[in-house]
């Protein structure tokens, strides 16, 4: 598959350069440059598929080119030993559930394949990478864990001091061998922007071979495009259309719907949710993207005020305001309407959903509140609520269980390193590693 740059269209990459780079050099993003249509038999009978036959039918069609279908599916096999079940909430509403990976959150399906795919690539070279990862909450727990001891690679994580969960920290400041923690007294912006500018500085660049593992690396959007082929198969036999509620940050899992939707996913509609850093959802309604600053909300990992990957959605509809509005519904709600959906849910159905995916299905009822036709409503559980456990036993007013595998972590000392949102600081830590 060829890639091209947002802002250049001549400007292409391959996937391995794709992945490598992260960001074109005139700091667009990666976008494929033709979308391959999923064969139509294929889309007939997937209700008989698993979810890695699913993954790997889609991934072949994507990256045929670049990949065996052999090593295609040893990938897949390297990546994913957990699933993403639907589960039934409401007569007509579904959850899929993407929690269900080494760091309870969707981004190990991004995570996961982005780490086998770079050591299928590294196999052949005797390369040294450097990953460089700005989080919110949970992308800097699902790289750390995807990475950790991979040979040849060493990964640094940028997180903003005191704005994620005691469990999200843990999960990124425990683990040590070629995993390090930056803790930086900012925002998430602060940290991503560092990033970029670490991209885009040749004397770094020159030294390193550096990587960014966010959601703008393209080798995460088309994984994550798995999950809802794999909740159509699962849907498939209701024989209604489905419409697919994303709790939504940088907009990346959203974007990978759209990468599937193009693909010939038949998707009546997408709802973009989200909390009060709404740029997305304004720009449904007024035609112009206004990013503003980012507000901190319970639902930190989508506190994002400017979401890197509004770029991808638009171009998946030409930058069409008028097609993109028909296909894309915005939501958004403020913290006490978050805090109300956990209680109202768990109330009428025992479910207990973490703060983000309750926004996903809010919206989903206030979309079919004005939208009477007969659907199958979709909203994807992006995290495990114990990942929120202060939070959400505060909100239900009743202790929650804590899977083991989190629970183990709070015992654990937390290892970080503290920094000023400064780029020289930054640049300085950088090039005193020595490779
Ligand atoms: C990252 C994250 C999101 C936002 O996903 P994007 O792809 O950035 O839109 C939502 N919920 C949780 C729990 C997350 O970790």
């Amino acid at each position: 598959m060829i890639f091209h740059s947002t802002k250049n269209k001549d400007l292409t990459a391959t996937l391995e350069e794709a992945v490598f780079r992260s960001l074109p050099p005139d700091n667009g993003l990666y976008m494929p440059e033709k979308i391959p249509q999923i064969n139509p038999e294929f889309l007939n009978s997937i209700e008989t598929r698993s979810f890695k036959e699913i993954a790997v039918e889609v991934a072949h069609t994507l990256l045929s080119e670049d990949i065996s279908r052999e090593d295609i599916q040893a990938i897949i096999d390297r990546a994913y030993d957990f699933e993403a079940p639907i589960v039934k909430i409401t007569p007509d509403d579904y959850v899929l559930e993407l929690f269900h990976g080494p760091s309870m959150a969707f981004k190990d399906f991004g995570a996961r394949f982005m780490a086998a795919l770079m050591s299928h690539f590294l196999m052949r070279s005797q390369k040294e990478i450097k990953i460089l990862v700005a989080t919110s909450g949970d992308t800097g727990g699902a790289v750390a864990q995807g990475f950790h001891k991979v040979p040849g690679i060493s990964v640094t994580i940028l997180y903003p001091s005191g704005k994620v969960s005691d469990i999200q920290e843990k999960q990124l400041t425990t683990l040590g061998h070629n995993v390090r923690a930056l803790e930086v007294d900012g925002t998430f912006d602060d940290c991503q922007k560092l990033v970029k500018e670490a991209f885009l500085d040749s004397e770094l660049t020159s030294k390193f071979n550096l990587a960014s593992a966010n959601s703008i690396n393209i080798a995460r959007l088309i994984p994550q495009s798995f999950y809802f082929f794999s909740a159509y198969a699962q849907l498939k036999k209701l024989g209604k259309p489905l419409v697919f509620s994303v709790p939504s940050g940088n907009f990346g899992n959203l974007s990978a719907g759209l990468l599937a939707y193009r693909m010939g996913l038949p998707v009546e509609q997408f709802l973009a949710s989200t909390n009060l850093n709404n740029a997305v959802p304004r720009y449904l309604n007024s035609g112009s993207f206004e990013p503003l600053p980012s507000v901190e909300t319970i639902s930190n990992a989508m506190d994002v005020g400017n979401p890197s990957n509004f770029i991808r959605m638009t171009r998946f509809f030409n930058d069409d305001w008028d097609l993109i509005k028909e296909k894309i519904s915005g939501y958004f709600f403020d913290d006490e309407q978050t805090k109300k959906t956990m209680r109202e849910i768990f109330g009428n159905t025992n479910y207990v959903l973490c703060p983000h995916t309750a926004i996903a299905y809010r919206a989903l009822e206030e979309y079919r509140q004005i939208n009477k036709s007969d659907f199958t409503g979709v909203f994807l559980s992006t995290a495990h609520p114990a990942k929120f456990v202060d939070l959400v036993e505060e909100t239900l007013g009743k202790s929650i269980d804590v899977p083991e595998r989190l629970q183990s972590l709070l015992s654990i000392e937390k290892v970080s390193i503290k920094m000023n949102p400064s780029y020289s600081e930054f640049k300085r830590l950088l090039m005193s590693d020595l490779h």
